[in-house]
């Protein structure tokens, strides 16, 4: 399917609704019947019915046909959070006493759903380092259920060979599940390197006006309806039709927005690279990455997040060219129209500080839509100081 047609045709049934170019927001909680045939039908299979929003609702549909489409899946669930489209298919397709591998450092919330939330129900999770594929299949138990990757993940970008592990874990009839929220759809494809479910925060680039929040998950329609009629259903993180529709029009300039996020980044990262007070540059896509070979093989592009370390061992120094950037904004989340930043040093108390420790001088950078020129003598100036 061409992307042209995925983002202003799929789904969109113009009949039935006076050939408005946007589609309507369709606000309504439940849907009525003709008669009682119809309304116990609809109860008997509601995975394939307009019965009441928390499942269905035909805005939502649109979306949720263009998400499969972009991933190249048979069917989408979107919910009101990227973390309720990771943790509901989870809790849906495991079982008390399973085991998970998951790459070590996931986004933060899928590390606590692992260490907090699935032990209450018996289920355990081994971390592995993910740059190497023995680690994954010497992590394998009897008990596996599912192997969790995260390609490459927000901070420092390390990432997995996701053919081979695809397909170590369908030898052992393994499921296989990634976050997908780096690159989006349109810059890596999973579901073709043979991973079974692929999970995005929608509020980073689909959404890309930070202004909604949500998840969308995507794989066969067979794995689709078991999430749907159980988890989805009962947990009930499902998203609000004003929110899908933000979303449909989000995907309108995905491709141009990504376009010009990746581009402004490799002028950014380019700058830092050779900048006497940067100690380095955490990006996939920049030569001296440890797994650019990897990165290039396996995404189309790379753009948005990086990360630099700054040749400081000190909070204060970290601090101050944070506080000084006047385009960067200090703030959580990524993939919308502003540019953001956020050191490591805020997730901890100054006298916690180890120089020592890289991780601790990671400052993380996203560079949004502005003029590129623009977020560099911003960056300047903040080095300068
Ligand atoms: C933001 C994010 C999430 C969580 O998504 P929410 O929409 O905030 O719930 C998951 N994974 C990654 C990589 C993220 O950046």
């Amino acid at each position: 399917m061409e992307l042209s047609y995925i983002l202003n045709e799929l789904g969109e049934e113009r009949d039935s609704y006076f050939q408005a170019v946007a589609p309507p927001i369709i606000q309504t909680s439940n849907f009525t019947f003709k008669s009682v045939a119809d309304f116990r039908k609809a109860l008997a299979n509601e995975y394939e019915a307009t019965l009441y929003s928390r499942g269905n609702n035909p805005t939502v549909d649109i979306l949720r046909k263009k998400l499969a489409a972009l991933d190249g899946a048979e069917d989408a669930l979107v919910f009101g959070s990227g973390i309720a489209a990771i943790a509901t298919p989870i809790l849906a397709l495991l079982h008390q006493g399973d085991h998970v591998v998951s790459v070590a450092k996931p986004y933060s919330w899928t590390i606590k759903l692992f260490e907090k939330l699935l032990p209450k129900f018996g289920i355990t999770t081994t971390f592995v380092d993910g740059t190497q594929v023995e680690n994954f299949s010497n992590a394998i138990r009897p008990n596996t259920r599912l192997i969790y990757l995260e390609s490459p993940n927000t901070f420092t970008y390390e990432l997995q060979d996701i053919k081979a592990v695809s397909a170590l874990a369908k030898k052992k009839g393994i499921l296989t599940m990634i976050d997908n929220s780096y690159c989006s759809p349109l810059n890596q494809q999973p579901i073709k390197m043979g991973v079974d479910l692929v999970a995005q925060s929608a509020t980073k680039f689909i959404g890309g006006h930070s202004d909604v929040v949500a998840g969308v998950v995507t794989g066969s329609k067979s794995i689709i309806k078991k999430i749907f009629d159980a988890e989805f259903l009962n947990i009930g993180g499902t998203i609000s039709p004003m929110n899908a529709w933000l979303l449909i029009r989000g995907l309108r300039t995905l491709p141009i927005r990504l376009q010009r996020v990746c581009d402004s980044t490799k002028k950014v990262v380019d700058f830092l690279a050779q900048h006497p007070r940067v100690e380095k540059v955490i990006f996939p896509f920049h030569p001296g990455f440890t797994q650019y070979e990897l990165a290039k093989k396996q995404m189309l592009d790379a753009g948005g997040l990086f990360s630099i370390v700054l040749k400081t061992d000190s909070v204060a120094g970290i601090e101050k060219f944070c506080n000084s950037l006047k385009h960067f904004l200090l703030a959580v989340s990524w993939g919308g129209h502003e540019s953001l930043v956020i050191p490591s040093v805020v997730g901890f108390t100054p006298d916690q500080f180890d120089p020592a420790n890289t991780n601790h001088r990671i400052i993380r950078l996203y560079v949004g839509l502005e003029d590129p020129d623009y977020l560099i003598s911003d960056l300047k100036q903040a080095l300068d100081t």
